[in-house]
């Protein structure tokens, strides 16, 4: 009996223990152009000073490989980790990678297949662009589709062509295949889904403020849009994430996790409003 009260006190203090620690998780934190005149794009000082609050505040900026094998291993990645997307390969991420270069830091850039390396489009990536950005060891290249189109969760032949031409595009630009994808618009459907996954594509961005963790799938991992957060809005925005992951902690974790988005999470949503739009 005695034993029994025992062994009660000690899981107590281990619950308590493990209660205390801090939560794990991360945040990808999206942008499109830079320093030009766009409801997405985001002034370059508002950038740099986004990337001053993070190292200030002790933000880890990590790649998207660190992420992405972390959370398929079923591990929480590092507390407060963020990861740098830059969405839609317009031609002023050359001007985002100077600061992230000056600074050392890893992104990732999803690139719609049709526009990038172009010589007909001259706002976008062009070949001796994406040269140039290979030949930092700390970007990853990743896909967002062929053409960009909303039309790419709505029918089903034509998300499946669209994948076939994404993918032998990227492999021409690039050179090789990639595992990443980002729905465009966030706009996700069964049928598209099935397709990205058959032709090969492992993980897979969508829109959402939820943070990454251990019980994030893989096929649904969800990134904010950052261009329009005040340092102040970004402050709150991963404290938010640290509070749901805290409660997210404190309920027992479902023995198999249940298709669509991990309920515990979407119940505790941020209390701040930020922007939600991903495109
Ligand atoms: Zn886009």
């Amino acid at each position: 009996m005695r034993a029994k009260a025992l062994c009660c006190a000690v899981f107590t203090v281990l619950g308590l223990f493990f209660a205390a620690l801090p939560a794990r998780a991360a945040t990808i934190l999206v942008y499109h152009s830079f320093g030009v005149r766009s409801s997405m794009s985001i002034s370059l000082p508002a950038f740099e000073a986004q990337l001053d609050f993070l190292e200030k505040n002790g933000n880890k900026v990590i790649g998207v490989d660190e992420l992405a094998t972390t959370i398929a291993a079923g591990k929480n990645p590092p507390d407060g980790a963020v990861v740098i997307a830059i969405d839609d390969g317009w031609a002023t991420v050359m001007a985002a990678f100077e600061v992230l270069k000056r600074r050392n830091l890893p992104f990732v850039v999803f690139l719609p297949m049709a526009y990038t390396a172009n010589p007909y489009c001259k706002v976008t990536l062009s070949q001796a662009d994406i040269e140039k950005l290979r030949a930092y060891p700390k970007v990853v290249f990743a896909d967002h589709s062929f053409s960009h189109s909303p039309k790419l969760a709505k029918s089903e032949e034509f998300a499946r062509d669209d994948v076939r031409k994404s993918r032998e595009r990227f492999r021409q630009v690039l050179g090789f295949d990639t595992k990443y994808f980002a729905y465009p618009y966030g706009a996700v459907s069964e049928s598209y889904t099935r397709a990205l996954r058959e032709a090969g594509y492992e993980y897979l961005f969508v829109t959402g403020d939820s943070p990454v963790s251990a019980t994030t799938k893989v096929t649904a991992i969800p990134r904010i849009a950052a261009n329009k957060l005040s340092v102040n809005v970004l402050a709150s925005v991963l404290r938010n994430h640290a509070v749901v992951m805290a409660k997210a902690k404190a309920t027992p974790a479902p023995a198999a996790a249940a298709p669509g988005p991990d309920p515990t999470l979407a119940s505790a949503a941020p209390a701040d409003p930020s922007p939600r739009a991903v495109e």
